[in-house]
């Protein structure tokens, strides 16, 4: 008997399986993103340790307290707290090169995923950003509703 070294020679069948899902991006999620279609970047607030948290979440993670109060984040305390660069160079997309930063805001825990504005400049660690939304008509009530973050 002979070794078989080549998996597809074991006993398969080739096939597909259509699938079909749909994710939601939960309740306060849901609000968030909203409200981003709005121009408006909100957290939710705990009001028994003051906590304020990026993305939105209805509990706290401290405390447990259902998170019923919202409150603008000022587009001007951003700041990059990780960056990487992403190349892609296939041929049906010759994109240049673009820089994914993690942006946090002054007091307020998590952050948002977002371009860096394409250009000369680059992202550096602590560089005070601020989002810039697509025009409101473009908007999806998406996290790419933020076309990118700019320098401040
Ligand atoms: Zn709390």
């Amino acid at each position: 008997m002979d070794k078989i070294s080549n998996n597809a020679e074991l006993r398969t069948w080739r096939d597909h399986i259509p699938l079909d899902w749909k994710y939601t991006a939960g309740v306060a999620g849901e609000r968030f993103l909203q409200l981003l279609k709005q121009g408006t970047i909100q957290a939710s607030v705990c009001r028994s340790c003051g906590k304020t948290f990026l993305p939105p979440k209805i509990f706290c993670k401290d405390c447990f307290d259902q998170l019923t109060e919202w409150r603008e984040v000022q587009g001007d305390a951003g700041f990059i707290y990780s960056f990487t660069k992403v190349s892609r160079k296939d041929a049906d997309s010759p994109s240049p090169s673009q820089n994914i930063v993690l942006v946090k805001f002054e007091g307020i825990e998590g952050g948002l995923l977002g371009k860096f504005k394409l250009g000369r400049e680059e992202p550096r660690i602590g560089m005070k950003v601020k989002p810039v939304f697509k025009k409101k008509d473009q908007r999806k009530g998406e996290l790419s509703d933020i076309e990118y973050f700019e320098r401040v």
